[in-house]
């Protein structure tokens, strides 16, 4: 036994499960004498009984303490005093009163009723404060003594529990008050938010990553009501408790102020008050839109679109519909740019469907066109893009993986490693491009092969961590994962002839919808501006106008160029044309904020290093514009010597380079 609470008495509340049962025992073991109320109820606060807190009782006895058992009602004035009196009369006075009793009962705020707010206010705060109420006026007398209020960190606001945060939110106030108010008298109070596994938190609805057990809450509650602590002049503190860690939450005050010269008016509040006093943002909800994208399934969302047969509209239809809609290319345009102007959700299925479909129309066979473009068009199957190397970029000809011939199943076993490969982790299928014929010049030697991606042991995919914190693409490691022989797209060697069918791809359709995302992006930018007064810079303000109209020049050169109109370098001006663009859109979004774009909507932990809003992920992520898909100095190499037919640069002869998306 310790003897850290040697000589003092404590009453603890829900002391008889849980984290108030592990307070109990824990103040026991170090020596305090123990009043250990529980009301014996279930979690919602019904059906009481008196045997829990008894049972805990016998179990400090049983291990050399001292303690008596009150199963009252802390929600009651009669209760709390009950639990003071008990204390005084049976051990002489009381130096520690813990309040841990609550009870949840969950509900959104529109449905809630009032059987279901008020016994968790009465039962959390106001069984806080009739224990507060009793204890501080013997503590008072005695000058000394330590409240402990429990909150959560719910105390920040709660989807379901307006009832519980409200009252953990007032737990907290009734803390300071009372540390406030009782300073004089040489009582302290501080507050404790849990989070341990217990009975309670097994009903909170995320995912918990940090939890620790009701013992980890114990000892820093002993140490709280102990004369260490209040010879630290600990008082009107919250600490967190989670497992190895604990943390002092800091105290409310005013982050930016602004004032007035003269009266407010709601207009000058209107004017004033964005971009300058503006907002904290709230953590909580940052998180909540957070874990709604994980949610988000974006398989089952494929399906749907596969089932109303939205897949595949502009797919050529020569040999059948595949399931999906027939639709000309005006609709296609109409279907697009409606899709993007109602901000659906981004496509898991894109390279499936305008990347691979396209290629098998064109160079696969009947029986690949069968196998393959019936479940693209249903949603079923996920493609991602296996052309990147480590060392085969830019310069794709130069790639190293290999697909050797396997006698045993007549297909061909792949080796070598892709990379920056978008979606691999959710596709079901990679379409690769592997040297077949290591004789063969750099381009005569590759084939394109159809690869599951489902082979463990054989194919691994290790997500790259971008700079945005997210990891939309990754590594793919091949190590003899198998293609069939019937899964060899254009015949053995004719890989580059399809690998630049394929980027030779329509993207006029594709491209228009893009545009009605940046107008969105763009909108939101000049809004940013207007609040934030960049618009009263002159540079700023001729940099948007000029956003602007060069995103009319795209739309006027997607539609001039949508049915293969514009020669052999239009898909390379329209690369350049809108990577740079959006680039200097990404750009914009942060400089119109000034240097509040430099701080990010939370503040930073070593866990969520990455809080971006939507500007800042803008900012970051439209760095990749120019280079995926065939970077800029690669799309000025084709439109100067394919267009302009200007002359070459000289170079050595395998070090041609071609784009990829
Ligand atoms: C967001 C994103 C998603 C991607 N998704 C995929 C995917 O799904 N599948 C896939 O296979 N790949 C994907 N990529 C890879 C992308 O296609 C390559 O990054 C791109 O081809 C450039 O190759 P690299 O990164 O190796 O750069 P390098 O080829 O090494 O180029 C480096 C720099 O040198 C310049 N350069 C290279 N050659 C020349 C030249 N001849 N003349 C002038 N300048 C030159 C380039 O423009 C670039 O600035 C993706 C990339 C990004 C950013």
């Amino acid at each position: 036994m310790g003897s850290f609470l040697a000589g003092k008495v404590v009453a603890v509340t829900g002391a008889g499960r849980g984290i108030g049962r592990a307070v109990a025992l824990g103040c026991a073991a170090e020596g305090a004498r123990v009043v250990v109320n529980d009301y014996g109820v279930s979690v919602s606060g019904t059906e009481p009984s008196s045997e829990v807190a008894e049972a805990v009782v016998k179990e400090i006895e049983a291990a050399g303490g001292e303690a008596v058992a009150v199963a009252d009602d802390v929600s009651t004035m009669a209760g709390g005093e009950r639990i003071v009196r008990t204390a005084v009369e049976r051990f002489g006075r009381l130096d520690g009163v813990v309040c841990v009793a609550g009870i949840l009962r969950e509900r959104m705020l529109f449905n809630m009723t009032e059987e279901e707010w008020d016994p968790v206010l009465a039962t959390h705060l106001k069984g806080t404060f009739t224990l507060f109420r009793a204890a501080s006026a013997v503590m008072r007398r005695q000058r000394a003594g330590t409240l402990i209020g429990f909150t959560s960190g719910n105390h920040q606001g709660s989807v379901s529990q307006a009832n519980y945060a409200s009252a953990k939110g007032g737990v907290i106030s009734l803390v300071r008050s009372a540390a406030l108010g009782l300073h004089k008298y040489g009582v302290t109070a501080n507050c404790v938010a849990p989070v341990a596994r217990t009975r309670m938190s097994a009903q909170v609805p995320m995912e918990l990553t940090e939890i620790g057990e009701p013992e980890d809450v114990a000892a820093l509650v002993v140490y709280l009501l102990s004369d260490r602590a209040r010879e630290q002049e600990i008082t009107g503190q919250v600490y967190t408790v989670a497992g190895p860690k604990i943390a002092v939450w800091a105290q409310p005050r005013e982050l930016r102020a602004g004032y007035a010269d003269g009266p407010w008016t709601p207009q000058k509040i209107a004017d004033f008050l964005p971009g300058t006093i503006g907002t904290d943002p709230m953590p909580m909800l940052a998180r909540l839109k957070e874990m709604a994208a994980a949610a988000w399934d974006g398989r089952a969302w494929e399906r749907e679109l596969g089932a109303g047969g939205w897949i595949g509209l502009g797919w050529d239809r020569a040999r059948g519909d595949y399931g999906n809609r027939p639709a000309t290319l005006t609709q296609q345009v109409v279907w697009a740019e409606e899709y993007a102007r109602a901000r659906a959700p981004v496509r898991l299925g894109h390279i499936g469907e305008n990347l691979l479909a396209p290629t098998l129309l064109a160079f696969g066979d009947a029986a690949q066109q069968d196998r393959f473009l019936p479940p693209i068009a249903r949603g079923e199957e996920l493609w991602c893009q296996g052309y990147s190397e480590p060392e085969a970029g830019s310069d794709l000809a130069a790639l190293r993986t290999t697909a050797v011939r396997d006698p045993g199943t007549g297909g061909y076993r792949v080796t070598g490693q892709k990379i920056w490969t978008s979606l691999a982790a959710e596709a079901d299928w990679c379409f690769v491009l592997a040297r077949t014929d290591a004789e063969a010049s750099l381009h005569r030697g590759l084939s394109f092969l159809l690869v599951p991606m489902d082979q463990p042991g054989r194919i691994e995919v290790r997500p790259i961590r971008q700079l945005t914190g997210t990891a939309e693409f990754n590594e793919v490691f091949f190590d003899g994962a198998l293609a069939r022989a019937e899964h060899l797209v254009g015949g053995a060697g004719a890989g580059w002839r399809v690998a630049m069918g394929l980027l030779a791809v329509e993207r006029g359709v594709s491209t228009l919808a893009q545009q009605i995302g940046f107008a969105q992006e763009l909108a939101r930018v000049v809004r940013l501006a207007l609040d934030s007064g960049a618009t009263g810079d002159p540079v700023l303000r001729d940099r948007l106008v000029r956003q602007w109209a060069e995103l009319q020049t795209l739309r006027w050169h997607a539609l001039h160029t949508l049915a293969g109109a514009g020669g052999p370098g239009a898909p390379s001006v329209a690369k350049l044309l809108w990577g740079g663009w959006h680039q200097r859109l990404g750009e914009l979004a942060v400089q119109v904020r000034g240097a509040a774009a430099a701080l990010g909507p939370a503040d930073w932990t070593e866990d969520r290093p990455y809080e971006l809003d939507t500007g800042q992920r803008l900012f970051l992520f439209s760095r990749a514009d120019t280079i995926y898909g065939g970077s800029d100095e690669i799309q000025r190499d084709i439109v100067a010597e394919r267009v302009l037919r200007l002359p070459r640069e000289p170079r050595p002869a395998r070090d041609r380079k071609e784009p990829q998306p």
